[in-house]
């Protein structure tokens, strides 16, 4: 079955080392990226609201509202605009390595600038080493 994920998600995903906001949130978190970093070709389909990360999420206050809206929102809108990323279905391998290949340093700070993970995970490390051209 594919797998619900939100524009910023496509870089969340690339850059988890375990850490997260309850451990509710971390099981679900594990299990997913464990099949996106293990799976071949795992269908992925993008919504522009809450997905199935969100779902077991304590910052999820409904559909299509965390309680750091303004600033998820904004996320995911640069990560939709910088790699034209629309609510469909993609490969997630094929996506991410579209994504990583267009990406930069500065495009990275411009999204990504603002969340707490930031600066601690391995986020910008991991994407930027995944370009192949
Ligand atoms: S913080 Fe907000 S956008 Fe991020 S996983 Fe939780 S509910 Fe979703």
């Amino acid at each position: 079955m594919s797998i619900k994920l939100r524009p910023h998600h496509l870089l969340c995903t690339q850059g988890y080392s375990g850490k997260g906001y309850s451990n509710e949130f971390v099981e679900n978190m594990n299990e997913v990226v464990r099949r996106l970093r293990t799976e071949e070709a795992t269908e992925v389909t993008i919504v522009y609201s809450t997905d199935d990360l969100c779902a077991h999420c304590p910052s999820m206050e409904g559909t299509d509202l965390c309680s750091t809206q303004e600033k998820v929102k904004s996320f995911d809108r640069k990560t939709a605009e910088y790699f034209n990323i629309e609510e469909k279905t993609y490969i997630y391998q094929e996506i991410i390595q579209e994504i990583d290949n267009q990406m930069t340093p500065e495009r990275m700070d411009d999204i990504c600038q603002g969340c707490k993970w930031y600066s601690i995970s391995s986020c910008k490390k991991n994407i930027l080493a995944k370009k192949t051209v």
